[in-house]
């Protein structure tokens, strides 16, 4: 038995075998090789690997987001069949007896280039697919192992994930994670709390744990290799306990969210896309608060059309009937990161290039979603807000479009809701002491304690080094939260909270002294901080 320790930012225990999650060597070297027959085998079996991957992820895109989101693997399957390609990749084995990673990378490079200078859009845009399905190949000649090939739930243990492929993962085929890298409010980490897993980070992992029997406490951040029998025991008691709490907080479904001394808040999900809209009711939410409309763009492989998105939002407006759904405009950039918008590097990029910036600056993009919003917005209770907010100008920019939109909208005989409710987040230090000024042209705002704490301290949230001192208690974050609830009330906006301390039920009593009129957490929180929510004073 082995046991080591982290730190544990998603609560709850996994018992399972681990998966080593191996990216494979990304490095791509110009390997001479003699027999090119082999060498041509190889490539033919990583092919046809690709193209039974291609064909699983069609069919799960086509059951999450339906049959136009779903069409680009069959495009990526019939591209990896394309004979010029094909020829290439053999070309380079038979004649210049390279290695197959070197020959798939250096087509897909070639044909990514040859694509990116033509003048149609259409293939333009086939750029990044023709070097999504090189580098699809090459990882599965390099060994990487690939989570769509699992057929029972593991322990998923990795180096680091981006948020780009922990949307891609099956929730189904997941016990819980452990990472070596990462901190408590990244992304990744995010996206295990809303899929419900414990989740470890810090972790010296090993890949010879590939296969092993583990347990996972996300309470006390311990992953464990082949416990003894004395620990496992503990451990289903843990599970036990933790299964009769779930079940008592059952009981709280269809009550109010009311404090002892009368205090009634709204208690929202956060929710990144159609799927979680069931486990938002299941849970009981009384609105989504924060939808991030991003992970759409995640787990896209190309620009997701008006129609799809509208799809998307409308799903969910009428999945939520007429509970309120705050949709998030596009937050991209930072760790968020999709090939297709060619952000390119950044030296600092939480600083950078990203969210309301991205968007005031690529018109087309933002103007497309919010087309998108409005046309959802007359099949329910739709509300709109805007990321990274540092500027009254920019609120003003953001307002503006809507105007334009809306006009569109109207000109085109589209139906749309005129009084949706507009908001910004607070994440910034600059909001949250403008919030007064702020506060009179919104109508609501949504404070976002994961950046703003970022902001505050100056502690890149993705930073693991840091995760010792990055302290979303810190007096000056409560403080701008403080101050951002009494501004936003002077000013006649509504205030809520969607950042993960939202969910910190040591906390809750505080925010409601605040005076905070709404609390958006993951899914699996909201029974929790009802709870909290009814038994403070
Ligand atoms: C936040 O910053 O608190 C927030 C809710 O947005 P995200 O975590 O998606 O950056
Ligand atoms: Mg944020």
């Amino acid at each position: 038995m082995l046991q080591v320790k982290g730190k544990g930012i998603g609560k709850g225990v996994a018992i399972g075998r681990i998966f080593f999650y191996d990216k494979g060597d990304q490095q791509v070297n110009r390997t001479s090789i003699s027999d090119t027959a082999a060498e041509l085998a190889r490539f033919e079996e990583a092919k046809a690997k690709a193209q039974e991957q291609l064909g699983r992820l069609y069919e799960k895109a086509l059951e999450d987001v339906g049959e136009e989101n779903a069409a680009i693997f069959e495009v990526h399957q019939m591209m990896l069949d394309d004979d010029d390609y094909l020829d290439s990749i053999k070309d380079i084995i038979n004649n210049e007896k390279l290695c197959a990673e070197y020959a798939v990378a250096t087509t897909g490079e070639n044909f990514a280039e040859m694509f990116a200078n033509m003048e149609d859009d259409y293939f333009k845009a086939r750029s990044a697919d023709v070097k999504d399905i090189s580098e699809r190949v090459v990882r599965i000649l390099s060994g990487a192992s690939e989570i769509s090939d699992l057929t029972e739930p593991v322990i998923l243990v990795a180096e680091d994930l981006a948020p780009s492929e922990t949307v891609q993962f099956d929730k189904s085929k997941l016990l819980a994670f452990v990472t070596h890298l990462g901190s408590a409010n990244s992304h990744t980490a995010i996206l295990a709390r809303m899929m419900n897993l414990p989740a470890v980070i810090g972790i010296d992992i090993d890949p010879a744990w590939n296969g092993k029997q583990a347990i996972v406490d996300g309470y006390t951040g311990t992953v464990t290799i082949e416990p003894d029998d004395e620990l496992m025991k503990e451990m289903l008691a843990v599970k036990q306990k933790d299964e009769e709490r779930r079940n008592l907080l059952q009981q709280l479904k269809g009550k109010p969210t009311i404090s002892k001394s009368g205090k009634k808040i709204r208690l929202y999900a956060n929710i990144g896309g159609v799927k979680d809209t069931g486990a938002a009711l299941d849970n009981d939410a009384e609105g989504v608060g924060l939808f991030r409309s991003e992970f759409l763009y995640l787990e896209s492989e190309d620009f997701p059309s008006e129609d799809t998105q509208f799809e998307a939002y409308k799903t969910v407006a009428q999945n939520m009937g007429d509970k309120q759904v705050v949709i998030r405009t596009l937050d991209l950039g930072a760790d968020k990161q999709v090939d297709y918008f060619d952000l390119g590097h950044e030296d600092n990029p939480a600083m950078g290039y990203r969210a309301i910036r991205i968007c005031l600056d690529r018109p087309e993009i933002f103007r497309t979603q919010l087309r998108a919003i409005f046309r959802a917005s007359a099949y329910g209770n739709l509300a709109i807000m805007f990321p990274m907010i540092i500027s009254l100008d920019e609120v003003l920019q953001c307002k503006k479009y809507i105007e334009e939109v809306k006009e569109e909208l109207k000109a085109e005989g589209i139906p749309y809701k005129d009084d949706v409710e507009i908001g910004i987040m607070i994440e910034t230090p600059a909001a949250a002491v403008i919030s007064e000024t702020l506060a009179k042209e919104v109508d609501f705002f949504s404070i976002g304690t994961n950046d703003l704490t970022q902001y505050t301290l100056a502690i890149d949230r993705q930073n693991a080094k840091l995760e010792n001192i990055n302290d979303s208690h810190h007096p000056a974050v409560l403080e701008l939260i403080r101050m951002t609830i009494e501004n936003g009330h002077k000013g006649g906006a509504w205030v809520g909270i969607c950042g993960e301390l939202a969910a910190d039920t040591s906390l809750t009593k505080t925010f409601l002294d605040f005076g905070v009129d709404e609390l958006s957490v993951s899914p699996s929180f909201i029974l929790p901080v009802r709870d909290a929510v009814i038994n403070a004073e």
